[in-house]
């Protein structure tokens, strides 16, 4: 492994001269798990006794590496992103990419040490008979990514796809790939991707126009894939139309296109180039050119559609849960920012107006936090055959990915804006936040695909809200250490906004507002979430003001031209910003005034 540049930590840099650093530190060197009380709170309150005890050593042992290792490891390979060659010294185009040590050392550590893409499919990862529970996944995946974006591409979409191999993939095709893609071995595993854009749709999946052709009983692919991220993995899972099959979605067929064939040549398929990208700089995403390449079937050629949506919907709560956790990032860079820096004479979080700017922040992240375990747990339960839960998961998923991943993008921008000019300046986390924040409103369906997945499926289709209120009115049941009338109003906000997905749903001349209801579901749903976390017993209670501030602030009117702060708020703020555990007794009274 080579050596990183070294980076002097704050203490390092400190002078013992010179008395206090002007300049506010960052969190380098911090254990994200341990300074993650509402992560800390939540995983025993989501995850069975056993497996929480088990598996704590490993989500601290993350969140110091996060804060560490990994960390400098990411502000590198941002730096060095990864390079094309796309023929070799004779001429033959036999491409590759060449990644920066810093890159490869981060592999090491997603695929070796933590097996992310194993952990959910074969017992063994992190000492644990069994596979891992979702709630566990998705938590490490979070302590993952406040330090490192880009390689979660590459490390969640070798699980999904081996989820669709597993699933739906013969049992031949199965013997065949599954033991190099589960394998821990980094250097001889399979990972995988998954490609479908193509120039002529991505959101309109329909008009995909890559075909595939049965010759001498081979599949053999023809087409141009337009966005393929991780664009060298060792197999990749796509769609392609066989020649004869219907127009639209209807028509599609899913493949598995490997590499190398078996004889160890290369298949017949080109990186032509990689992008030149926002953000996700340290990963590979290309253009991929396909020759006549072989492919392998995976399971019936009519459903290959649906069975792409699978690994669409498992990207998609990963998505929720990067945005999740880059929220979480920009969080505790604020904070440590807003306790240290001095301006006029006091810490900046002595300001109202700061304070402010932080509940903008804070607020956002603990409602991902809340979203991304709860949808987590809805699927561990729907893997253990329950219905409901597996209607919840429905409409979960695109809740989450829809409204996380655009809230990302202002809370990465008011951090940064926290920190004030530093904030703007590349050696800090924050440029690198900004710009990888933005791809979360893009990959696996735009905002407005999402939107109307949940109105007119998720909803219209599936009636999933339905469970959904069942669920939601049960924990508002449940939470009676919160005092009733703001439940009433948690109550009533929540049939309101199943009354307007219902009339959105409905009528097709108001398919314009089917972003306002996926943010209104978003918001009641994760509100209604947090008071049943704040009324368990020894929660941190904090985390019902959050709801009240989601319930004033997203769930009801207010007048433009009058304060929008009041009392209540000043007082909470006291609670949201003290560093020791709240107590329900303590504000109670604040959720009623
Ligand atoms: C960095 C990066 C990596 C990517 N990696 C991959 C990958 O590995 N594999 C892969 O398959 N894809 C990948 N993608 C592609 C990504 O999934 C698509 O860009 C995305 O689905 C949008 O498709 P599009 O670019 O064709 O935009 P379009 O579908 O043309 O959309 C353009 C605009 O029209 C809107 N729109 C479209 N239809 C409707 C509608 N019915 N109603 C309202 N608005 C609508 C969209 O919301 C969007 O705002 C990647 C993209 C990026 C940026």
């Amino acid at each position: 492994m080579d050596a990183l540049p070294s980076r002097p930590s704050f203490e390092k840099a400190r002078h013992p001269d010179r008395g206090p650093e002007p300049i506010a530190p960052d969190c380098a060197g911090q254990n994200f798990y341990a300074i993650d009380r509402g992560l800390r709170d939540l995983l025993q309150l989501y995850l069975e006794p056993n497996d929480f005890r088990r598996l704590e050593p490993h989500f601290d042992r993350l969140g110091v590496l996060a804060g560490g290792r990994l960390d400098e490891l990411a502000r590198v390979a941002d730096k060095h992103p990864p390079v094309l060659n796309p023929r070799d010294r004779f001429g033959r185009d036999e491409d590759w990419i060449d990644y920066h040590s810093s890159y490869r050392e981060m592999e090491q550590i997603a695929f070796g040490d933590f097996q992310f893409h194993a952990m959910s499919h074969r017992p063994g990862t992190l000492g644990m008979d069994r596979p891992l529970p979702a709630v566990a996944k998705y938590a490490l995946q979070y302590l993952f990514v406040q330090a490192e974006f880009g390689l979660m591409c590459p490390i969640s979409v070798t699980d999904t796809s081996i989820h669709l191999v597993r699933k739906f993939a013969s049992a031949e095709l199965k013997d065949y790939l599954l033991p190099k893609m589960l394998s821990g071995d980094v250097a001889t595993m399979w990972k995988g991707t998954q490609f479908m854009t193509e120039r002529a749709g991505g959101s309109d999946v329909g008009a995909i126009e890559t075909t595939a052709r049965c010759e001498d009983g081979e599949w053999r692919l023809y087409g141009d894939k337009w966005f393929c991220s991780h664009a060298d993995a060792d197999v990749a899972l796509l769609l392609a139309r066989p020649e004869g099959a219907p127009d639209g979605t209807r028509g599609l067929a899913l493949f598995a296109l490997p590499r190398r064939l078996k004889s160890g040549r290369r298949n017949a398929y080109r990186i032509v180039r990689l992008k030149d990208k926002l953000g996700t700089r340290s990963m590979a995403s290309g253009e991929i050119l396909l020759e006549g390449a072989v492919a392998y079937l995976v399971g019936e050629a009519e459903r290959g559609f649906k069975q792409m949506m699978e690994q669409v919907n498992l990207s998609r709560l990963s998505h929720g849960v990067r945005a999740a956790a880059m929220m979480r990032r920009c969080v505790n860079e604020a904070m440590v920012c807003a306790r240290s820096r001095v301006a006029f004479g006091k810490t900046i979080i002595e300001y109202a107006l700061l304070r402010r700017q932080l509940l903008k922040v804070i607020v956002p992240t603990e409602q991902a936090l809340s979203m991304f375990l709860f949808t987590a747990n809805a699927m561990d339960r729907a893997n253990a055959g329950s219905k409901e839960a597996e209607s919840l998961l429905r409409i979960l998923t695109p809740l989450l990915k829809f409204r996380a991943c655009r809230d990302n993008i202002p809370v990465a921008t008011g951090a940064m804006e926290v920190r004030g000019g530093n904030g703007y300046i590349e050696e800090w986390v924050h440029a690198r936040l900004i710009r990888d924040a933005h791809v979360g409103v893009l990959w696996e369906g735009t905002s407005n695909i999402n939107a109307l997945d949940i109105v007119t499926r998720a909803v219209g289709k599936s009636r999933a809200h339905r469970t959904l209120e069942a669920e939601l009115k049960k924990l508002l049941d449940q939470a009676t250490l919160i005092p009733a009338a703001f439940r009433d109003r948690l109550r009533l906000a929540l049939d309101r906004t199943l009354a307007f997905a219902e009339r959105v749903a409905a009528d097709a001349a108001l398919e314009a507002s089917a972003r306002q209801v996926a943010s209104s579901l978003y918001h009641v749903t994760s509100a209604i979430l947090m008071i049943w976390e704040a009324a368990q017993p020894g929660a941190d209670a904090r985390r019902s003001l959050y709801a009240r501030f989601v319930l004033e602030h997203r769930l009801s009117a207010q007048d433009p031209l009058e304060p929008r702060y009041g009392e209540w708020e000043r007082k909470a703020e006291e609670f949201v910003f003290s560093e020791r555990q709240v107590l329900l007794a303590e504000i109670a009274g604040l959720l009623e005034a």
